[in-house]
């Protein structure tokens, strides 16, 4: 099937010559970019369909480089709404314990909803909390992306490490080390697919630093790299970590995964908040990673992570929403706004990030984190993976001599009209093709109250109240 996306108001292919294509075309076949040009070069083919792209900006699909889905029914807890990181966790382990199928289904299902309809084609997931009799959650997860049609790659998370051995979770939502091993084959044998193109590639995610065992660490790196897949955790997010760290390990944060193994180009690192120059340095060297996470790190009071520092070290820098406890929204577009923003208080203008930075770092960034050459950017033989703004909207209206920069300097809420993923048309006319949102709205409301009741059966707290929590 040839589809011919043509008359664009602009096209921006994110290539490295930085090109940008006044009343440009893209001409897609099956789940392939074919051609990109501009308007003094129309193709002369015969299209199966015709996408008529006036007074639209085309894209490539976003990447989005870190998640929590099953977060998008705990958002907004009045009881953590001012908390930390340590205290927000422990605050909402006692109600993400009550997860099962049904809830990750429709939390999943409205995380993947908003990211397609705020551009966003490619996105992982770090799922690493399952509850007694609930080690299905990422297969459930998988279906509902695939039904969306959205590109996945899950990571199988985990947590081993307690609180009776050091560490952060209650004790009976961490796993024995042997079932998440296990698990993270199964998982890679069922589900992960190494070809150009894949819609669904696996990744191994020990949560955090104060919630897996060394020797998980290292058992899950040999494991990966027997299986060549990509290496995902949190780091060097807060203080209180720098401070765990050196306390339980002594050494920073950096220096612990570089000792377990895990600094490497098949390792990508949400947060990096607090990290040395020494240690910005370290990761252009190794190729390690980073998933930059602004609005979570500003909700949780985490700092800013030196963006600037680690672009201009070489190192992959992509953007993530993070989970919806700490943003509260899986809106991309919003985080490409919130990386251009964040980066400027205390510095010289001109190590500002541009909204072409920004940009960068949601396709192409992305991309690179996730190992991928394949997405990212419009060129002959990439996946057809793109989203189309229509600029013709109030938001934008006033902002016409960058029509670009308009998209993240000027956001609209759910901004895009149009999005392909792999060549096929998910969201048309800005609306999701097979989802009954209002039900969708309905169904993750009800699943919500029913965790907040049950947490408050099972602790005693009631999370809907402002310091109903304790402190940890
Ligand atoms: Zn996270």
């Amino acid at each position: 099937m040839l589809t011919l996306i043509r008359d664009a108001r602009l096209v921006v292919p994110m290539d490295d010559r930085r090109s940008r294509l006044a009343g440009g075309w893209v001409l897609v076949r099956d789940e392939k970019i074919e051609a990109v040009g501009e308007a003094s070069s129309p193709p002369s083919v015969r299209a199966d369909r015709v996408v008529d792209a006036t007074g639209k900006v085309v894209l490539p699909g976003f990447v989005n480089t870190h998640h929590h889905l099953p977060q998008t029914l705990t958002r907004n807890v009045p009881a953590v709404q001012e908390a930390p990181l340590f205290r927000w966790l422990v605050e909402l382990y006692e109600i993400w314990r009550g997860m099962d199928e049904e809830a990750t289904a429709v939390a999943a299902r409205v995380g993947l909803s908003e990211l397609l309809l705020t551009g966003c084609t490619t996105t992982t997931d770090h799922l690493y909390l399952f509850p007694p009799g609930q080690e299905r959650l990422i297969d459930v997860e998988i279906g509902v992306a695939s039904e969306l049609g959205i590109r996945f790659h899950p990571t199988r998370g985990s947590m081993s490490r307690g609180r009776s051995r050091g560490g952060l979770p209650p004790d009976d939502v961490v796993q024995d080390e042997e079932a998440i091993l296990a698990d993270s084959r199964r998982l890679i044998r069922e589900y992960h697919d190494p070809r150009p193109g894949a819609m669904t590639r696996i990744a191994l995610a020990p949560c955090s630093p104060f919630s897996v065992t060394d020797d998980l660490m290292r058992r899950t790196a040999d494991l990966a790299r027997e299986h060549g897949v990509r290496l995902h955790t949190h780091l060097a997010e807060t203080k209180d970590e720098e401070t765990y760290c050196l306390e339980v390990n002594g050494c920073r944060p950096v220096e612990y995964l570089d000792r377990l193994g895990w600094l490497g180009s098949d390792v990508w690192l949400a947060h990096c908040v607090h990290l040395s120059a020494e240690e910005v340095r370290q990761f252009g060297e190794t190729g390690t990673g980073v998933a930059h996470c602004p609005s979570s790190n500003f909700r949780l009071g985490s700092g800013v992570s030196p963006v600037r520092e680690l672009m201009d070290a070489g190192v992959p820098v992509g953007l993530g929403v993070d989970g919806s406890a700490s943003n509260d929204s899986s809106n991309m577009l919003a985080e490409v706004r919130q990386a251009l923003l964040a980066h400027r208080p205390g510095r010289e203008p001109a190590q500002w990030l541009t909204a072409e930075d920004a940009l960068w770092l949601a396709t192409r960034g992305g991309a690179r984190c996730l190992g991928r050459d394949d997405v990212g950017s419009l060129e002959p033989g990439k996946a057809a993976d793109l989203v189309l703004v229509d600029t013709r909207r109030l938001s934008y209206a006033g902002a016409g001599s960058d029509p670009l920069a308009a998209l993240v300097f000027s956001p609209w809420p759910e901004p895009v009209d149009t999005v392909m993923v792999n060549g096929r048309i998910v969201v048309e006319r800005g609306e999701l093709q097979g989802v009954d949102v209002p039900r969708l709205i309905a169904h993750a409301d009800e699943a919500s109250a029913a965790l907040l009741d049950a947490a408050l059966r099972t602790s005693g707290r009631d999370y809907r109240r402002k310091g109903s929590g304790h402190e940890s």
